[in-house]
């Protein structure tokens, strides 16, 4: 075997057949990988291996996977920020500042700026990521984007019914019939998701259904944007369509959380943006009670939530949406693989991808307990170690 991760004093594999609870935690264990996976789970200092790493009785934990980013732009909306801060609310037509922003920038500008975020995740502890396009919104801009997310990850996403581009000014369904017609084909083979806005001031549900139903005509897998800003049909049609995720869910009404509850569409927090949107947390504690599956991502944009911190995100599910930290701790590792319909991540079961995260702590628990302090320690991507 080429690594050992060994002596770890806490190990969560999310595997209850490797270890105790659904967290699938063992003590003073090794993660043994060869290549990019994992080969065996096994107790300290018991295996010889090309190349050891010593967790020295630190917390391991499976590398969180971000089901939810926007990584690819240009611009700087601090300013918007700031306003909104001091009393301006956050509305979905701030994205066309960022549109403006990215249209202008070169491949390559688009390119380093995604790469310096890909890092600042990665030492974050993100070890697998989604990144949607929706900040080009023409054909060749969509297209662009989401050849630049595809230098990241597989699980890109096209996001062109993000908000109606200022060439469509008032003409919304114009808009999502060119979208159907002219830019979904010219995504689609850069994409595997498709995604669509569903708020007031952004997209309907008629022009969201459209939207999606035309992607997954094209093989894409479905995912929405519901219910961030208000009630609406969000999580409703993302249930209806067929979506991996409903993300955001800030504002849940009874038949949603039943429609979440009997669908395999797993419902997505993005707690990160409700702070920096200063919105009401969703009412998590409901959701899962109910049976729904979950998940929380950082949403990293430059408009309603500029981090790749997942630390702060289990500390705001913890706090303020009333999950436990084990439920926080799946939620963005084996949740973030349910919402891409992923097995090979989110875990460290025998198979999985070595994507782990050495803590600079005992427990998980201190990501909440110790709230802002940068606690991941080294984060190692298909067994390659990255910070
Ligand atoms: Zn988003």
């Amino acid at each position: 075997v080429s690594l050992v991760v060994d002596r770890i004093g806490l190990l969560v594999t999310n595997d209850p057949t490797i270890g105790d609870g659904p967290l699938g935690v063992r003590r003073d264990a090794a993660v043994v990988i060869d290549g990019e996976h994992v080969v065996e789970i096994a107790d300290a200092g018991t295996i010889a291996a090309d190349e050891r790493i010593d967790a020295d009785g630190r917390c391991v934990i499976p590398g969180f996977v971000d089901s939810h980013t926007h990584l690819v732009f240009a611009g700087d909306r601090g300013d918007e920020f700031a306003a909104r801060m001091a009393g301006a609310p956050y509305a979905a037509g701030g994205i066309r500042t960022t549109v403006d922003a990215t249209r202008a920038a070169s491949d390559d500008e688009l390119i380093d700026l995604a790469s310096m975020r890909r890092r600042e995740a990665a030492r974050a502890g993100i070890t697998a990521l989604e990144i949607k396009s929706g900040y080009g919104l023409t054909a060749h801009d969509e297209a662009r984007c989401l050849r630049i997310g595809r230098w990241f990850t597989n699980d890109t996403t096209f996001l062109g019914a993000h908000v109606v581009p200022p060439e469509f000014d008032g003409r919304a369904d114009d808009y999502v019939t060119h979208l159907r017609d002219v830019m979904l084909p010219a995504a689609a083979p850069h994409a595997r998701w498709v995604d669509a806005f569903c708020e007031r001031g952004a997209f309907d549900a008629d022009q969201c259904r459209a939207v999606i139903r035309a992607g997954q005509a094209l093989g894409l897998g479905g995912r929405l944007h519901a219910n961030q800003l208000g009630h609406g049909p969000g999580v409703a049609l993302a249930v209806e369509l067929g979506c991996a995720s409903a993300d955001h869910c800030t504002y849940l009404d009874d038949d949603d959380i039943a429609a979440l509850a009997g669908s395999d569409t797993v419902a997505t927090f993005l707690p990160a943006t409700d702070f920096s949107t200063r919105q009401p947390y969703p009412d998590a504690r409901r959701v899962i009670d109910a049976g729904a599956s979950v998940a929380i991502a950082t949403n990293c944009n430059p408009g309603s939530s500029y981090t790749t911190s997942m630390s702060l995100c289990i500390a705001l599910a913890v706090r303020d949406l009333r999950m436990t930290p084990d439920e926080a701790l799946l939620a963005t590792t084996s949740g973030g693989a349910r919402a891409l319909r992923r097995t090979d991540v989110g875990h460290l079961g025998v198979g999985a991808r070595a994507d782990l995260v050495v803590l600079d702590a005992p427990s998980y628990t201190h990501l909440v307990y110790r709230p802002g302090v940068p606690l991941v320690a080294m984060t190692l991507v298909g067994g390659l170690a990255l910070a």
